[in-house]
């Protein structure tokens, strides 16, 4: 079977190892003669896959004890109105970076809720570039500091974590979650869909301080207090069962393949291989986002010759690869290279670009 090299920027790419593996367990979950799908979240089957999931986070992160693993639905967009619920109550205040679209959204929300003060704005220059994040200056009376660790859409990425003086980073790292090592004690809360590392759509993982979820306010309903989850295991209602068993086996895989080390190591080769060769294409592709910055995920590029990026994404699709068209918020290209891209995908796609401005005129007629 010949498959399609998949840079979508979530869903996207899943290792072919696991997608095997949902297979031959799909009818027949480990002898229960039933598919895990249609077993109950109370069952011992499921409970195992669950806890092993937590396990499994907690060991690969280095997660510290006094922080609890829990999956939620939503998706990430239910975070940017939980977190202002639970941490902004008593007309507390809090502090936004503001790095791209997906930070927008989370302050937007936060702001009706409560009051969210911008202390970094991307927007003078088109969210091309962020700052050193130690030079930050948060308000220490701030209930906690907004970051997005990775701008899936801009592609831009932090690479460093702010001093915070014990005000709380509240982190959305959607799209960057563990393809790096993250100094978790740092953390008040970390928040990510599950769609782009760590496995399909339909789980939410937050990663929260158990000392921060202490003081959700009772007042709140039930779904959307942290503390229920914590309470109940992440079990309070039924649990999205079938993307936490895909998203346990994810990260089987990686434990098996070395952990966080080995990833690293694995995603810097595919990010370099792609920015060294819009670099080296003589101003044929160029990526807006300044090089400090530039995400090791969401990898975006234009065509100096704009008119020719509609034909450069028409040949890639005939030569079977797909999910390069930039969002269409801001257009261009895009090739989103999670964890789960193989080295050889991005060389398809390496390829294929230096190929492309010699023969374009062939891929036109
Ligand atoms: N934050 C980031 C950084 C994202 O990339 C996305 C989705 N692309 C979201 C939040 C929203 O996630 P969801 O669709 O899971 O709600």
């Amino acid at each position: 079977m010949s498959r399609t090299t998949n840079f979508y920027a979530g869903p996207s790419v899943l290792p072919i190892e696991v997608l095997g593996k949902i297979q031959e367990e799909i009818l027949d979950y480990r002898g229960t003669g039933l598919s895990l799908m249609e077993t109950s979240h109370r069952s011992q089957a499921y409970d195992e896959v669950h806890n092993e999931a937590v396990a499994l986070l907690k060991d690969l992160l280095s997660i510290p004890d006094n922080f609890r693993v829990l999956f939620l639905g939503g998706g990430a967009t239910l975070q940017f109105s939980m977190i202002p619920l639970n941490f902004l109550h008593g007309e507390r205040v809090c502090d936004f970076t503001l790095s791209g679209t997906w930070s927008k959204k989370a302050y937007v929300d936060a702001d009706k809720i409560g009051t969210a003060k911008i202390v970094f704005d991307g927007a003078h220059n088109g969210y091309s570039s962020l700052m050193d994040s130690t030079l930050l200056k948060v308000n220490p009376d701030a209930a906690y500091l907004h970051m997005t660790s990775n701008e899936t859409i801009q592609g831009i990425q932090w690479k460093n974590w702010p001093e915070t003086n014990r005000v709380p980073i509240v982190c959305d790292m959607s799209s960057d979650i563990l393809s790096r090592p993250i100094p978790v004690e740092k953390f008040g809360m970390i928040y990510a869909g599950a769609q782009k590392n760590l496995g399909p759509s339909g789980v939410t993982i937050v990663i929260i301080r158990e000392d921060m979820a202490a003081s959700c306010p009772n007042s709140l309903p039930a779904y959307i207090n942290y503390r229920t989850h914590i309470e109940k295991n992440s079990l309070y209602n039924t649990p999205p069962v079938f993307p936490i068993y895909a998203m346990k086996l994810v990260l089987e895989r990686m434990k098996e393949n070395g952990g966080l080390a080995a990833i690293v190591k694995h995603n810097q080769k595919k990010a370099n291989l792609l920015y060294t060769t819009i670099e080296k294409s003589a101003g044929f592709y160029f990526c807006p986002v300044d090089p400090k910055y530039r995400s090791e995920m969401n990898v975006v590029f234009r065509l100096s010759d704009a008119a020719l990026e509609k034909s450069f994404l028409e040949a890639a699709t005939a030569h079977r690869m797909v999910g390069l068209k930039g969002h269409s918020s801001v257009g261009g290209c895009r090739a989103s290279i999670y964890n789960s891209m193989t080295y050889d995908g991005v060389k398809r796609l390496a390829d294929f670009m230096i190929d492309f401005p010699k023969k374009h005129k062939e891929f036109r007629k």
